[in-house]
Parts: structure tokens; sequence; C-alpha cells
């Protein structure tokens, strides 16, 4: 057996964290095994049976993906559930079907052949499509093509819920399903040889709450059932066959991550006030109503970041002024009297609407391309319909309107006439809105952000959204995974071009907050505030980390590590500090 006379040395392996948390036991090798197809010519008298079986197969995949569904819906909620509605769709394609159906028409070959053939052609021609959402429907396809297969053949679901005790899982590639049907008792971790962090099996464990790594490359070939590892999922590190010192070391770590957790959920509870008594508002982002009980339960102040297109991503027309308007309407009444900042549509660059496609046209540069404000000034009808039902839902709680994608006054100034119109067209139906309503622009254009003291003059308050402003400040396409270790939140550039901003809003008496994931990173939100942010919003699972680094820092020491990350040249170092500034007042028992 390969491996088999290899001395167990201490081996540390790197991949990439994908899912945060420690663990220590032994290995078991899962091979997911591309299910084997016979081929054979299927007597003429047999044929209607063939694909009454195939029917009975589709039935059957059907019913088991539902069971999955139901089970994940159940245990982690409805978001990862939505990912068996990818799979549940694959199998009402009727292309996909009735191509199946035909190719058994005209060679007589098995059910099994012909869908086989038809589904790897598709999976062929989704893998090679250049846009990273149709690549994933590949994934789909396969996943839901070899449950079809296993059914077909009469095999066992190819499953790992019988895991016989607590172990490691490593595998090449998992898919969805076998990562939802895992016994969240017996995996203490998952490995993979392939993966992103975005993969869907990724984000299944980490609604588990399991430690996983991805991306270690053949760490199938290298390990055995049975080997004995540790799983830094904090780091994405594997340390094969461990000696006592590692196992100490992160045996230690264990125990301060578990009472820093403890920590956690007590320190939530209280106000975010800085040890120097400063408070700081930490708000929450989200993209639908539903999910509104995580703001409440992470005890955020209000929603930073609402972001709309959501709505319309998720519909196969543009909803109209009053399905907006109910929307909006109940997360604002939900939230009231806390604010929440609507975004208008930022739809285009990644998030195209599939269903309009002639909306949105295949660009070179979609990122730079014909997206959020720009898309809607030239959809003025469209975009008065999500005015008016922002201004409308203003009158149920406290709204607050912004902007995404400004890059100069020309377009704030285009937006806000807009705005004006809209308000003039409801005060005439004699329609109730928040006449002071605050509207901001988001700063996430390099453009914006050198010329934030002209834009501060046409709005109440900046949004920094880092995720733009990095990508292209740096000129890093944020999902491209080649370049993503550039994409750097310490350059300097981009923490003087923070500064800026934050110095040209101060003068005209504007308050700044940050709603990329930047604000979201413990580490990096004392640099933040340091730098004179006001608010921080986030994904709502960040909140009590953010509030735990702002209740144990004093403000007059985050501003000393803002200063001195001003002063230097590389980005590696300035995270050194900030991730010291963190650690340091984290693991104090
Ligand atoms: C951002 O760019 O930082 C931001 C918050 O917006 P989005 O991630 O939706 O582009
Ligand atoms: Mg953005």
């Amino acid at each position: 057996m390969p491996g088999e006379n290899r001395a167990k040395e201490e081996t540390v392996v790197q991949g990439i964290s994908a899912s945060q948390g420690i663990a220590y036991g032994q290995i078991f090798v899962y091979l997911q095994s591309e299910v084997e197809v016979p081929s054979y010519e299927v007597d003429s008298e047999k044929r209607i049976d063939e694909v009454a079986r195939f029917e009975k197969a589709l039935l059957l995949t059907r019913q088991q993906i539902a069971k999955i569904k139901n089970e994940v819906e159940k245990n982690l909620g409805p978001e990862e559930a939505r990912i068996f509605d990818a799979h549940l769709l694959v199998l009402e394609d009727q292309a996909l079907i009735l191509e199946t159906i035909r190719d058994f028409e005209n060679t007589g070959r098995n059910i099994e052949t012909c869908f086989n053939g038809v589904a790897q052609r598709y999976i062929r021609a989704f893998s090679e499509i250049d846009d990273e959402y149709l690549r994933e429907r590949a994934g789909d396809i396969r996943d839901v093509a070899q449950r079809v297969l296993q059914n077909l053949l009469g095999q066992a679901e190819n499953s790992l819920s019988r895991l016989a005790e607590k172990r490691i899982v490593v595998a090449n590639e998992l898919s969805p399903s076998a990562t939802a049907s895992i016994d969240r008792s017996a995996a203490l971790a998952i490995v993979t040889d392939t993966g992103s962090k975005t993969s869907h099996a990724v984000i299944v464990a980490r609604s588990m709450k399991i430690p996983a790594v991805v991306a270690v490359s053949n760490l199938t070939q290298r390990v055995q059932t049975g080997d004995w590892a540790i799983v830094d999922g904090y780091d994405g590190v594997v340390i094969l066959h461990p000696t006592k010192q590692p196992l100490f070391r992160y045996g230690k770590i264990q125990l301060q991550k578990k009472s820093f957790e403890q920590r956690l959920i007590e320190g939530n509870r209280q106000p975010a006030i800085t040890l120097d008594g400063v408070a700081v508002r930490l708000m929450a982002n989200i993209e639908k109503v539903d999910e509104l009980a995580q703001v409440r339960e992470n005890l955020a102040e209000g929603v930073g970041l609402y972001r709309t297109e959501y709505l319309y991503l998720n519909s196969s027309r543009i909803p109209t002024e009053q399905e907006q308007f109910l929307a909006y309407k109940s997360v604002v009444e939900g939230l009231a009297p806390q604010p929440v900042v609507i975004r208008t549509l930022d739809l285009g660059g990644d998030k195209p609407m599939a269903s309009l496609p002639d909306l949105f046209p295949r660009e070179a540069n979609p990122f730079m391309g014909f997206r959020a404000i720009r898309f809607c000034l030239e959809h003025p009808d469209l975009f008065k319909d999500q005015l008016r039902a922002i201004l409308l839902a203003s009158a149920h709680g406290r709204v607050q309107l912004m902007y995404p994608m400004i890059s100069g006054a020309d377009e704030l100034a285009r937006a806000n006439a807009l705005l004006e119109e809209c308000r003039a067209e409801l005060r005439a139906r004699g329609q109730p809105f928040d006449e002071k309503m605050l509207v901001g622009a988001m700063i996430e254009i390099p453009s914006a952000a050198v010329t934030a003291d002209i834009l501060a003059a046409q709005c109440s308050f900046f949004s920094v959204g880092t995720n733009d402003l990095i990508q292209y400040l740096l000129a890093i396409d944020r999902g491209n995974n080649r370049i993503a270790h550039l994409y750097e939140p310490t350059h300097p550039a981009v923490i003087r071009t923070l500064k800026h901003i934050v110095d040209e809003a101060r003068v005209r008496g504007l308050p700044v907050g940050v709603c990329g994931e930047m604000a979201g990173d413990p580490v990096f939100a004392p640099l933040l505030l340091g730098l004179g942010v006001d608010s921080l919003s986030m994904t709502p699972g960040w909140l009590p980390t953010v509030k735990y680094i702002v209740r144990a820092m004093t403000m007059a020491d985050a501003r000393r590590l803002a200063a001195e990350a001003l002063t230097m040249d590389s980005p590696k170092e300035i995270y050194a500090k900030c991730d010291a500034f963190y650690r340091t007042r984290v693991w104090v028992e």
C-alpha cells in the first residue's frame, strides 16, 4: 500500500482555513469514487421498462434530496438548505431528461449510459463557462448525477453518516450532500485536497461548526485511515503525526478558545463601550428579511447595510414598488427604533439578474462595468420605483438611504434629483414618508475617496465599502483566488485612503461608517476605529467578537495603533501590528 513504509514523522501541511476550530484525532480517509457505469444494449421489448426505471430513479433521488434539505433546514437553517434547491432544480431540468430519453431511443443503450453521457456533457459545458456562479452549477449536476446513477444501479448511498467513531474526515473532494450527511457527533473536522473557502460543502461545514481546512494538495495520498492529526481551522494547517509539543500548544489554544467563547457570550450582553468610555455603534449587514432574527440575537444596534439587490436576484422579474415597500417595511418595523440603512440596487458586476439577461449584457470587465448606480441612472423608472418604496418604508421606522458605487459629484447629484422627484410624487399622492430621512453615499471607488470633500456637500453620511475600495485601489479582483493573497486590507494605500475619507468627513461634520468585511474582522476593527470611523457594520455572527475587542481596548490605544500604522510601509508589518493588538487583548485571562 502506498505510504505503508513511510516513517510517521510529524509533518505540517498548509491549506486554506475554511471553518474555524481545532480538532485532534484519528483520520478517516474518504475517497468519493465516481459510480462505475455498465454499458449494454437493451432488448426492444424491454425499452418501456427502461424509461420507467429512469423515472423511478429520478423520483427516488428527488425524495432523498428533499429529505436532506429538510434535515439541513432543521439543523442549520434555510440559508444553508437553499443549496439543495439548486440540486432539485437539476432534477427538474427538462433538457437533461429529454436528451437522455432521446439518446436512449436513438442508441438503444441502457439508460445509465445515456444519462451519464448527457450529464457529463452538461458538466463539461458548465465547467468551461467563464462565470463562477455557472461553474458551480457543474458541481451541482455532478452531485445529483452520481445520486441518480447510484439509484439506477441499486447501490447504497455513498454516505458519511455511519462513521463508527469520532474521526477527522479527509477527502479528495466533498459534495454538499456528502457533507450534509456527515454525522456531526462523529466528525471532528473536515480536510479536503481540493475546494475553496466559498464552496458549498464548506458553507455546510461552517454552519455545522466543524473545523475545516481545504486545498491541502494530495493529502489523501499522504495519509491513511487511523493516522493521528491536529486540524487547525484558524490558520488552515494540518499537523500529521503530531509530537507532544504541538499537542500541548494546541491543547492550550483550544482551552483558551473555549473560555474566550464563553466570555464572548457574556460580553455580548454588555454595551459596545471602550475601556476609556467611548461608545461605538456596531451594526449588522443583511440581505433578506429572514436575517432579522440573527440581527436581534447578536444585539446589533440597527442595520448598517441592507443589500436590496437580493430581492431582485431571487426573482424572475423586477419587483414592483409595492412588493419592495412591503419587504423594506418589514425590516424597518422589525427593528424600529434602531436605524436601517437601505442601500439602493447594486445589481450588475458579480450580481447580474440571471432571469433578465437583456438588462445585463455580458461585459469584459463586469466589476468595472454597468453596475449599481450606473445601471440605476440609466433606468430611472426602475430606480424611482425603488426610491419611492424606500421613502414609503421610512414612515414606519428609522430609515437611511445610501447609493452604492458613487464615483463623483455628478452621479450623486443625479441620484438626489431623482429622489427629489420621488418625494414630490409621494407628496402629490398624499402618501407619508420621513421628510428628514438621511441620505448617504458609499465610498468604495477611489475617485469618490479622493473627492470626499466635494461629495460631503451633497449627502449626510459616508459608508465605506472596503470590499470594493480595496479591489479598486489595489487593482485586485476580489473574487479571483489566484491573486487573493495580494488583497491586503492593511496596504498603506488603503489605510491612507481611509484616513483621508474620515478627515474630510470630520471637517464637514459627517459621520463615517465602514460596512465592508474589514469592519467585521476583530483584527482590523481597532485600526478602523483608531482612524476615526464612527460605526462598523458586519455579518451578524461577527458582532460578539468585534464587541469583545471594543470592550477590551481603549480608544486612545486604537488611535496610537492607527497613527503608527500610518507611518509604516509594509502591509505585512501593519497586519502583524493589528494582530498583536488583538491577540494581547483577547488572550489575557
Ligand atoms: C463593499 O464593497 O465593501 C460593500 C459593502 O458592498 P458589496 O460587498 O455588496 O459590494
Ligand atoms: Mg461594494
